[in-house]
């Protein structure tokens, strides 16, 4: 491609709004523009670098047997209320009415439309297993679409349904799809961790594994184990938790404390001189509208997904100040478990405190030597927390959880048969007798794998892309495009490389080489060649953008370079 010809622009400057380094520099090198909030154009070069995933996708789905289809975006929303999904979806599912005023969605995911699908193709189990998959875009109504392609409301995603007549064949299929996973992240150079997720929304009986690309910037936080190789989203992780325990053995009856003025864990452990581990904190929460009481230490922190799996229910949300203020009889920040009449959840570190201070439910009292169990009830106890760095790891004898972030570009999922019951997806078994097919689901973050990669490949000057996901191999730049001799062996190579297959791009722009140079940094091809005063001697300068290793070399000695070089391939 000739740069004169390429429809790009680069930018000095990201927009203000654009905060995450991959934003700002897919933005200023030019490979995606913005539409509307959360909703992105892929310009030429982002286009191709989002081909180059694709194209890596393709490769492993199809040596791990998948069918590849394509299925509408459109959806009738009678599917979503045949799998119980319509209200559970709330808001980010965008529906719209036709013109007979027949509901629509476009589709967040497309569990409902291939299950119906496999409905009216599969009759025997002869037909089974079978994994399809699509790249197609998808539509979610995102609360807070943000960090462009990273959380948008218009995305591209690689989705895989597998089908299955048992358990064993779907650990199977399961398998395939995890397995293709590392080797596809892999390929895109990433540097990602699979790690046991929770099955939020979507549902099923069965495992489910995230895989999170790591990056500071990643929404997702997951505990890995310093020494085994336990890996878990904190939605998931569990610890050997420590638990303090205070000296003496028989605690005296609980006590009430004036507390002006003290509302949080920080002002409560400073008027008392006590520390956070000796505080009970009570949050109260709405659970499918239903007041519930989470108890858990003063140090640590509610982990909603928890409750809320333990409670079966499909909404949990901390309550407002009045409702916190009719359950308690209190102000916000005196809430305790004595005298609650809601169902109490307690942290199992909890019931192993000996004693705590808790909230009163009276505004500016708090009650000292409360003791679980003696004091409150313990009838619902349960793991409710986060944990935190530096716990002891519950898999290995040596290891401590340290906490990273990730951005979450893959998952995969057992569904079972969640699916196939509610839409009534059967085949008949070797008996003829009618059962339903056991599904997996798999998706791939396709955009969003772009901006991960650009947020573990780039330096101060731009992106530095992995030479399987570049949009071409070599930057060819000719300094001076005036000047006969460079500009004749720019294009003389041009040629050679095209001819071994090599994509190129040649700056044959008439720009000052400060203009190219900036740009080239920016938009990042792996290798620079480039002609200039050395022409005269036949030399061109050969860099790669990763290694900032300049070396004067021959024309033939570039492209037999570049012709050879394995990791360029
Ligand atoms: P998240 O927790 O980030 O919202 P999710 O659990 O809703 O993700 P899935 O329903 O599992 O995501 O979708 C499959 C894949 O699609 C995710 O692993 C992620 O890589 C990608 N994805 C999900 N939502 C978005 C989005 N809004 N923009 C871009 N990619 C997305
Ligand atoms: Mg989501």
């Amino acid at each position: 491609m000739r740069q004169s010809q390429l429809f790009a622009n680069t930018l000095r400057e990201a927009p203000a709004e654009a905060e995450v380094t991959s934003h700002r520099l897919l933005l200023r090198a030019g490979f995606i523009r913005q539409l509307a909030a959360g909703i992105y154009i892929f310009m030429p070069l982002g286009l191709r670098v989002l081909q180059n995933v694709e194209r890596i996708l393709r490769d492993e789905l199809e040596r791990a047997g998948a069918n590849e289809l394509l299925m509408p975006a459109l959806q009738p929303t009678e599917l979503w209320k045949e799998s119980g999904r319509y209200d559970v979806y709330g808001p980010e599912l965008i529906r719209l009415t036709d013109r007979h005023h027949r509901e629509f969605a476009l589709g967040p995911t497309h569990e409902e439309v291939v299950t119906m699908l496999m409905k009216n193709e599969i009759n025997s189990y002869r037909q089974l297993p079978v994994t399809v998959y699509q790249i197609q875009t998808k539509f979610r109504d995102e609360r807070r679409p943000r960090s462009g392609l990273l959380r948008g409301r218009e995305f591209l995603m690689k989705d895989a349904y597998s089908f299955d007549t048992t358990w064993d064949g779907l650990n199977r299929s399961y398998r395939a799809m995890y397995d293709a996973y590392h080797r596809i992240f892999e390929r895109c150079g990433l540097t990602f961790r699979a790690v046991e997720a929770d099955a939020g929304a979507i549902g099923g009986e069965g495992g489910t594994h995230e895989f999170m690309a790591l990056a500071d910037i990643g929404e997702d936080t997951i505990a890995v184990c310093t020494h085994c190789g336990y890996s878990a989203n904190i939605e998931k992780a569990i610890s050997r938790e420590e638990c303090f325990e205070t000296e003496g053995n028989t605690i005296p009856k609980y006590d009430k404390i004036h507390t002006p003025g003290v509302h949080t864990i920080k002002e409560l452990t400073e008027y008392l001189k006590i520390k956070p581990v000796n505080v009970m904190k009570t949050l109260i929460y709405l659970a499918d509208g239903n007041p519930v009481a989470v108890i858990v230490r003063g140090d640590h922190e509610v982990n909603e997904i928890k409750v809320k799996n333990a409670l079966g229910a499909e909404t949990l949300t901390l309550s407002e100040t009045e409702t916190t203020e009719s359950v308690t009889g209190a102000k916000t920040g005196f809430a305790g478990p004595i005298g609650l009449s809601i169902p109490l959840l307690v942290d199992k570190v909890v019931i192993r405190m000996k004693w705590g201070i808790t909230g009163a439910n009276e505004s500016e009292y708090h009650i000292k030597n409360v003791v679980p169990g003696r004091d409150f009830s313990v009838e619902h106890v349960g793991d409710f927390r986060n944990v935190k760095e530096d716990e002891a790891c519950s898999r290995c004898e040596e290891g401590k959880l340290r906490l990273v972030k990730g951005i979450e570009v893959g998952h995969v999922f057992k569904l079972g048969t969640k699916y196939s019951e509610a839409l009534k997806a059967r085949y008949l078994d070797a008996n003829g007798k009618e059962q339903p097919i056991i599904m997996g689901c798999y998706g791939i973050g396709v955009s969003r794998i772009v901006s991960a990669i650009v947020e573990q490949y780039h330096d101060e000057r731009g992106i530095v892309w992995p030479p399987a996901i570049a949009p071409y191999r070599v930057h060819l730049i000719p300094v001076s495009i005036r000047d006969d001799m460079q500009r004749k062996i720019a294009e003389d190579l041009y040629d050679a490389l095209r001819q071994i297959g090599i994509d190129v791009l040649l700056d044959d722009r008439d720009e000052r080489a400060g203009v190219k140079f900036n740009d080239s940094d920016l938009i990042g091809l792996p290798i620079r060649i480039v002609v200039g005063k050395d022409a005269i001697h036949g030399k061109v300068e050969y860099v790669e953008r990763s290694e900032n290793n300049k070396q004067l070399l021959s024309v033939e000695e570039v492209v037999m370079r570049i012709n050879t070089g394995d990791k360029f391939r």
